[in-house]
């Protein structure tokens, strides 16, 4: 008497009608005793796919088929596509089989022992493979509906995780103590005051470090810069390359974003940012086209008369240029008319020495605390030494944890260092904060490249939208200094009013 194995798979729980796992046994044992044929076992893979040959029943039944050569002759299967899903792996499978003196039988084909029963194997074996293509499509259809709607479908950058939200879809959420991290080291970019490689350096001294806990470089660093989830923007091949928004919010604005690209784009040599601010053009990419919104560029044409013109232009709209001393001229009368009275200008003094005040307190406080842990340290080092010396520990116990406290003041010697630069550089900001909220048309007038920068951003966060056809300002954005300041005394402006300007402040800060 002939024997057989029957091989059955479901893909799933809920396997389509007729095909279910007690259904494919039963027609196959029916084949079996229809033709004289013993069943000697029956092999069965539960959810899972026939892409691959990698399934545990499959493997099982492979070696037992190897290991009684010459005693089975059947290996039944309700379907052809049971058995694998890849017409590579099905030729390769039964080319296997006949080595073994097995005979594959998919008893669904309908025909039994006909010459033309191994042909129809065949077209099982490639239909099935085209059917699978046919789902993974519509799994990557399904994908890109979902990647339309703002869902997440690839892996969290750093900073971030992958979440499911309450409709137990895919989105992401920020990575507690790193996302703040990545988010203030977008929004220096965004200021144009840094450079690649001092951003690098910012990472270094705020802690951000990569996933593998190693120091950020300048290629993560570029990627970070250009990924636009971090601004709650998405784009990939499911959203055809349109930024989309997701349904993550992102942790920077999406101005700060654009910005950034920008910048990335004006600076291909990014390393040279510095280099690149043009003395000649304070206002360039800080103005945009009011009609496309691109940033203003500079350049200085030679004109008729053998003279260098220097002009502010939109490089994609058609309009006429601007004269840069003309645009710089404007833009110190919008300055003057921002001054804020004399009275206010007191008033605005006193919060920002009470602000200042009160975060050198707490820098202060800070730095007291990481004094004191400092303290400890030495303490514990100096008893692991006494533990030895006593015998309670091994010298290897004694250089590991000696390693252990050494890492942990180095960490704590970091914060003191940063710390002591926060407090100088707050000073610095808030000198320049009150001097320039009194007489920014003087100041910016007198600064450098750089600090012309810096003030620029401070007082407009946003730049300015500049109409070249009309030459006007449009009404920008203003900072919480001076919005501040274009109110009129009020009494209930006491503390709450604090954090406004502390946040007004922000951008001369490294992190
Ligand atoms: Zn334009």
């Amino acid at each position: 008497m002939k024997k057989a194995v029957i091989y059955i798979r479901v893909s799933t729980t809920k396997q389509v009608e007729g095909a279910s796992l007690d259904t494919q046994q039963k027609l196959c044992q029916d084949w079996a005793s229809r033709n004289d044929v013993l069943v000697k076992k029956i092999y069965h893979d539960d959810g899972v796919s026939a892409k691959t040959l990698d399934r545990p029943a499959m493997k099982e039944m492979l070696a037992y088929l190897e290991e009684n050569k010459g005693h089975i002759q059947y290996l039944i299967t309700y379907q052809t596509d049971r058995l694998s899903r890849n017409a590579t792996d099905f030729f390769a499978l039964r080319t296997l089989l006949l080595k073994l003196g097995v005979q594959y039988k998919n008893i669904n084909s309908g025909i039994e022992d006909s010459d033309n029963e191994e042909l129809i194997q065949n077209l099982e074996a490639v239909l099935a493979q085209h059917d699978n293509r046919t789902k993974s499509t519509r799994v990557k259809h399904n994908m890109k509906i979902h990647a339309k709607e703002g869902y997440r479908m690839s892996k969290a950058p750093l900073g971030l995780k992958n979440v499911r939200d309450v409709l137990d879809k895919s989105t992401l959420a920020p990575v507690v103590g790193i996302a703040d991290k990545v988010a203030s080291v977008l929004e220096a970019y965004s200021t144009g005051t840094y450079t690649i490689a001092s951003l690098i350096k910012m990472c270094e001294s705020i802690g951000l470090k990569s996933a593998t806990g190693k120091p950020i470089q300048i290629q993560a660093l570029s990627k970070m810069l250009r990924n636009p989830i971090y601004a709650g923007l998405e784009i990939s091949i499911h959203t055809e390359g349109q930024l989309i928004p997701s349904k993550f919010k992102g942790i920077i604005t999406p101005a700060t974003f654009h910005r950034n690209q920008e910048l990335l784009r004006s600076n291909k040599n990014t390393a040279a940012t510095y280099k690149k601010n043009n003395p000649e053009f304070p206002l360039r990419r800080f103005l945009v086209c009011s009609k496309c919104n691109k940033p203003l560029t500079g350049s200085a044409p030679v004109g008729g008369s053998g003279k260098r013109s220097p002009r502010y232009h939109c490089s994609r709209c058609h309009l006429p240029s601007v004269q840069s001393g003309e645009l710089h001229e404007q833009f110190l009368h919008l300055l003057a008319s921002l001054m804020p009275d004399p009275d206010m200008e007191k008033f605005l003094k006193e919060i920002i020495v009470r602000v200042w005040r009160d975060e050198t307190q707490t820098l202060g406080k800070k730095q007291k605390k990481l004094h004191k842990t400092l303290e400890q340290l030495t303490e514990r080092r100096s008893k692991v030494v006494e533990m030895l010396v006593a015998g309670l520990i091994t010298v290897e116990e004694k250089i590991e944890q000696v390693a252990r406290i050494k890492e942990e003041s180095d960490n704590v010697q970091n914060d003191l260092t940063s710390v002591g630069s926060l407090s100088e550089l707050k000073t610095d900001a808030i000198d320049y904060a009150m001097r320039f909220m009194s007489n920014a048309p003087r100041i910016w007038s007198n600064a450098s490249i750089e600090h012309q920068i810096i003030y620029q951003r401070l007082v407009f966060p946003e730049g300015i939208e500049y109409e070249l056809a009309t030459n006007k300002f449009r009404t920008p954005k203003l900072s919480a200094l001076y919005t501040l300041a274009s109110m009129k005394k009020d009494p209930s402006l006491t503390n709450e009013s604090l954090l406004v300007i502390s946040r007004g402040i922000e951008p001369l800060l490294p992190g």
